[in-house]
Formats: C-alpha cells, structure tokens, sequence
C-alpha cells in the first residue's frame, strides 16, 4: 500500500464546510454588497444594524493578515472540543485578514513567539489525530519567523 497516498485520503475537516484547503488555504464566508459587512461563518441575513438592505453573497477569505491580539490555552478544551494529547499550551489568535475579516484561529507558532501586530498567514493545519484519521482546522501561522 502507498503509505502516503493514504495519508493524504485520511486528512479530513474538524467541521466540514467550513474552510477549502485546496489550492490556497481560506474560509467559507459572506459579505453584505449593500454595507460591506464580511462573515464567517456564512450567514443568511445581514446583522448590521445600519444596513439599509441585506444582501448577502458567499465568499471567501484568506492570505495574510496582522494578529491584532491574542490569548494563551493554558489548560485543555472542554469537551466536545477534541485535543492530541499530552496537553501541549497554544496562542490562540485574533487575526485582521487583509481583506477585511477580523476572525479567531489557533496559531501554528509557539506561544513565546506571539506579538500583537505580527503579520500571519492563513493555513489548514492538522489540530487532532484520532482512530488513525487526522483532523484539519484552520490556523495563523507567523510570516516573520
Ligand atoms: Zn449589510
């Protein structure tokens, strides 16, 4: 058996729908064309409040970006939420995507190395491995490293 043929056909989405790591990694969003207003996940109605007109178009996000902020998992997810173990601490980002999304990711790079204002990248990384399956989210990883 080609070993890493198999690999390859085990690696699937935490969530499926969500996000396409085919060609260049993004997230499966929406923008309101009336306010500009983006979304992720999709929506089916714009929330702005000053939106004269809902309407909604699927797009989606991705490239790069600037950690506006972040915080640090200290301790293991409650469950559903599922982890590889031991436990190992990680940056979670709150990344402003060039292209207008402000969106929450785990951040790929390790803890010590997180600084507000650093540029990112999106990527779908592996975040469990389960029963022989790897399981696939986004994240932000560090252009600067
Ligand atoms: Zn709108």
């Amino acid at each position: 058996m080609d070993d890493s043929t198999n690999k390859a056909s085990l690696r699937e989405p935490c969530v499926p729908g969500l996000f396409s790591e085919e060609g260049e990694p993004s997230l499966h969003g929406a923008r309101c064309t009336c306010c500009d207003t983006p979304y992720f996940p999709r929506v089916a109605a714009c929330r702005n409040p000053g939106c004269d007109e809902s309407r909604i178009v699927p797009c989606t996000f991705g490239g790069e970006g600037r950690l506006w902020s972040y915080s640090v998992a200290d301790f293991p997810p409650p469950p559903p939420h599922r982890y590889d173990k031991p436990f190992m601490p990680y940056a979670i980002g709150v990344v402003d995507l060039d292209s207008g999304l402000r969106v929450v990711g785990q951040m790929v790079d390790a803890v010590e190395f997180m600084q507000v204002g650093s540029r990112v990248r999106l990527v779908i990384e592996p975040i469990h491995h389960e029963d022989g399956r790897t399981f696939t989210s986004w994240k932000f990883k560090l252009l600067d490293r």
